[in-house]
């Protein structure tokens, strides 16, 4: 089993509007975002020979994401989730990624702030049943 990590940035602003703190009011964050691809099998021929996944596949992926809502966008408006707090946004981008088809996406994690992080992984996927979690995890919050 490989788990590959692609990470990527983006500055947004957002607000949670039921919030009973200063995160109530406008403001930005410089996100720091990670996707985990996982498999089993490299690709055994070609220029990709040895490889779970081209990491500049990854990014083709990601890259309309960020572009079209993430990049200096208001996410309360591109993702139109009521409330975009961290848990609510890395979900989002982790069914949007799943969507367009992202082979072995079994994670994504968002950095809302340097201290402040949230990994989402949906609980019935297939590839997490079929590792140990317990390992997961471990490589994941490092
Ligand atoms: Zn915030």
């Amino acid at each position: 089993m490989w788990i590959l990590t692609k990470e990527f940035t983006f500055e947004a602003s957002h607000l949670l509007p039921h919030h009973d703190g200063k995160c109530a009011r406008l403001h930005g964050h410089s996100w720091k975002g990670s996707v985990y691809v996982a498999g089993d099998k490299l690709i055994k021929h070609g220029a990709k020979q040895g490889m779970l996944i081209d990491y500049a596949t990854i990014k083709q992926y990601l890259n309309p994401l960020i572009e079209n809502y993430l990049d200096h966008w208001h996410l309360n408006d591109t993702t139109k989730l009521e409330s975009p707090t961290s848990e609510r946004l890395v979900e989002w981008i982790f069914n949007k990624l799943q969507r367009t088809g992202l082979p072995g996406l079994i994670a994504v994690e968002i950095q809302e702030t340097c201290t402040s992080r949230c990994i989402y992984y949906p609980k019935k996927h297939s590839i997490i049943d079929a590792i140990d979690a317990a390992n997961l995890v471990e490589f994941l919050i490092k």
